[in-house]
C-alpha cells in the first residue's frame, strides 16, 4: 500500500472518531439536563418544551452518528473499494469524446452519493421531524423538491464540471488559476442570481404587506443606511414549523427574507430585532469577509489540486487505476473533507465572534431586550437545546450558545441602562 493510502485512512478514522465522541458528549450532556430548564430561561420555556428540545436534539444526534458512519463506508467503497474506478468503466462504455464521458463520470459519482443519502433524507422529514411535530412537508412536495434538486444539481453541476474539465485539457499546468477564476465567477454569480433565479423555485416570497412591521423595517433600514432590493416573507410553513429569517444575494439584489413562521410568531419589535441582527452581518462587512475567505481557500484548493493532478500516487493511493482530470476532481471533492475537517472548530470561533458583534449592533440600532426576547422565542419553538455540550459547542457551532447569548444581551442592557445614571 501506498503511503497516502495510510494517511488517508488515518486522517478518516480520526475525522469519524472525534465526530462519533463529540456526538455522544453531546447526547450525554443535553440528556443529563432533560429535566431541568435553566434558571436564565426559567420564566419564558416551560419543563415540556425544555424536555422535548432535548429529545429532539438527542433524536437528531443519534441520527447524526449514523450517517457518519455510513458516509465513511460510501467514501471507502467510492475509493479504495473501485466504486469510482467501476462507475468509470461503465460511462467509459459509452465511447463518448472525453469531455463529456469526464462530466457524465463526475455526474454519476455525485448522483449516487446523493442517492445514497436519501434513505436518511426521507427519514429525518417523515419520522424525525413528523414525530416532534415539526413537518408539514408531503410526500409529494418531498418529491418535487427532489426532482427539482437533482435537475438544478444535473444543470448546474454538469455546467461547471464541463466547464472546469475544459479549462483543465486547454490551459496545461497552469490550468487551476484558469479554474479558479471561472470557480469564483461562477460562485459570486450564483450568489448574485440565488434569490431572484433558484429559491423562487422552492418556495413562494411575497412582499412583506403589515404596515405597521414595514414602517418599523424602513425605519430600522434608514437609520442604519441600508439598500436592499425588497423585504420578502417566504411560506417556509409548507414544508416545516421551524422559523428563522436571512438576507441574501449580492449587491442591488441584496434581500431580506423572514419565514411566514418566524413572522406570525414573533411581536414588531422582536423581528426589528432580528433584521438589525442580520443586518449587522452586512453593516460589519461579515458577509464580505467570509467572501473573501471562500475565494482565498478555493485559491489554495485549485493550487494544491493543481498538483496533485499531476501526481501518480494520488490516484493509485486512493483505488483508481489510471489517472484522468475529471477522476482528479472527484478524488479532490470527496477526499478534502477528511482533512480539512481539522478548520472546523477555527472557522465556527470565527462565526460565533460575528454573531456576537451583530447581537451588539442590534442593541445598539434596535433593542437588546427585545433581540432577548426573540432569541429566546426562536430557540424554544425551534427546540433548540439550551444545554448544549461545551466541547461540541465549541467545535461545530456557528452560534455562541444560547445562555451565553442572553446573558451578553443582559449585560448591554444593564450597562446602557446605568450610563445615564452616571451622566446625572
Ligand atoms: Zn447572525
Amino acid at each position: 500500500m501506498h503511503t497516502f493510502t495510510y494517511i488517508f485512512l488515518l486522517f478518516l478514522a480520526a475525522h469519524v472518531a472525534v465526530q462519533l465522541w463529540l456526538a455522544r458528549r453531546q447526547v450525554a450532556h443535553v440528556a443529563a439536563a432533560r429535566l431541568s430548564v435553566p434558571p436564565a430561561f426559567a420564566g419564558a420555556v416551560t419543563p415540556q418544551e425544555h424536555t422535548k428540545a432535548a429529545d429532539y436534539t438527542v433524536a437528531k444526534q443519534r441520527l447524526g452518528m449514523l450517517e457518519v458512519a455510513f458516509d465513511a463506508l460510501v467514501l471507502l467503497w467510492l475509493t479504495l473499494g473501485g466504486g469510482i474506478a467501476q462507475i468509470e468503466s461503465l460511462v467509459g462504455m459509452l465511447g463518448a469524446p472525453s469531455l463529456v464521458t469526464g462530466t457524465l463520470l463526475i455526474l454519476a459519482v455525485f448522483g449516487w452519493v446523493s442517492l445514497l443519502s436519501l434513505p436518511f433524507g426521507i427519514y429525518r422529514t417523515f419520522s424525525l421531524e413528523q414525530r416532534f411535530g415539526f413537518n408539514h412537508t408531503t410526500p409529494a412536495v418531498y418529491a418535487a423538491d427532489l426532482a427539482k434538486g437533482w435537475a438544478l444539481g444535473l444543470l448546474l453541476g454538469g455546467l461547471v464540471a464541463a466547464c472546469v474539465l475544459w479549462i483543465m485539457s486547454a490551459l496545461g499546468s497552469s490550468w487551476w488559476l484558469g479554474g479558479w477564476l471561472a470557480w469564483t465567477v461562477f460562485t459570486l454569480a450564483l450568489t448574485w442570481a440565488w434569490p431572484r433565479l433558484i429559491a423562487p423555485l422552492f418556495n413562494k416570497f411575497t412582499p412583506l404587506e403589515d404596515s405597521t412591521l414595514r414602517s418599523r423595517i424602513d425605519a430600522l433600514l434608514e437609520r442604519c443606511g441600508f439598500h436592499a432590493s425588497g423585504v420578502f416573507v417566504m411560506d417556509g410553513s409548507r414544508r416545516s414549523s421551524h422559523g428563522n429569517a436571512y438576507f441574501t444575494g449580492l449587491g442591488r439584489e441584496k434581500r431580506i427574507v423572514f419565514f411566514d413562521t418566524l413572522v406570525s410568531r414573533l411581536a414588531p419589535p422582536q423581528i426589528e430585532s432580528v433584521l438589525a441582527h442580520e443586518l449587522a452581518h452586512f453593516r460589519l462587512r461579515h458577509v464580505p469577509q467570509r467572501i473573501v475567505v471562500g475565494v482565498l481557500a478555493s485559491l489554495v484548493g485549485f493550487a494544491l489540486l493543481g498538483w496533485l493532478a499531476r501526481q501518480a500516487w494520488f490516484y493509485s493511493s486512493l483505488g483508481i487505476p489510471e489517472a484522468s482530470d475529471a477522476a482528479a476532481l472527484i478524488l479532490f471533492l470527496l477526499v478534502a473533507p477528511v482533512f480539512t475537517w481539522l478548520l472546523t472548530p477555527a472557522m465556527a470561533a470565527w462565526s460565533r465572534r460575528h454573531e456576537f458583534q451583530a447581537d451588539e449592533f442590534a442593541a445598539l440600532h434596535s433593542d437588546a431586550r427585545s433581540l432577548a426576547e426573540a432569541l429566546v422565542a426562536l430557540y424554544r419553538d425551534n427546540a433548540s437545546t439550551l444545554t448544549p455540550d461545551p466541547v461540541h459547542s465549541a467545535f461545530y457551532d456557528s452560534h455562541p450558545p444560547p445562555a451565553a447569548r442572553i446573558e451578553r444581551l443582559n449585560a448591554l442592557l444593564e450597562a446602557a441602562s446605568a450610563a445615564p445614571a452616571r451622566a446625572s
